[in-house]
């Protein structure tokens, strides 16, 4: 969705998920849950205050499967027209993240999607408790319970093992 920015009026603007009818992300996967934005003008620039809720295809850092993360991302943005050379560019004094538009047109779309990106999970896990693989055998410990504590590692699972401690850490 583009929004032309001289079309915002002076008392802001709200965008809510109905506004989006269109999936704002370029992968299809990802899912738009809910979103409210407000929208002002500051001076040349805008203001984009607000939440968006996502669930994102992500996969677990314990146990290796895929999941659907749900992502909450708080907006606190300032779009500032793109600045011709480099030079131009100032920055801003508050503590906002700064992004860009040009020729007027905010694409609220790239917007959504870079917050979003920008909340994702360092570490996804399927859940809180999940008990990842088991280190001898390799199988989901959320899945079976496969009691080979005991049994010497299989020297052929040691990559996925170390993949997965790496991935757990
Ligand atoms: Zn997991
Ligand atoms: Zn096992």
């Amino acid at each position: 969705m583009i929004i032309k920015v001289p079309d915002i009026p002076d008392e802001g603007l709200t965008i809510e998920r109905k506004a989006l009818e269109d999936a704002p992300f370029s992968d299809p996967a990802w899912r738009l849950d809910g979103l409210r934005l407000q929208l002002e003008r500051d001076g040349p620039d805008v203001l984009a205050h607000g939440e968006i809720r996502a669930t994102v295809p992500q996969v677990c850092g314990r146990c290796l499967e895929p999941f659907g993360a749900r992502v909450t991302a708080g907006v606190d943005v300032r779009v500032a027209p793109r600045p011709a050379t480099a030079d131009n560019v100032e920055l801003a004094a508050d503590d906002l993240d700064v992004a860009f538009y040009a020729k007027d047109e905010l694409d609220l779309n790239v917007l959504v999607e870079t917050e979003t990106t920008l909340a994702l999970p360092m570490k996804p896990l399927c859940r809180e408790d999940c008990l990842g693989l088991c280190p001898v055998c390799g199988g989901n410990r959320n899945v079976v319970a496969c009691g080979c504590r005991d049994r010497a590692p299989d020297p052929r699972l040691a990559v996925l093992r170390d993949l997965a401690a790496r991935r757990s850490r």
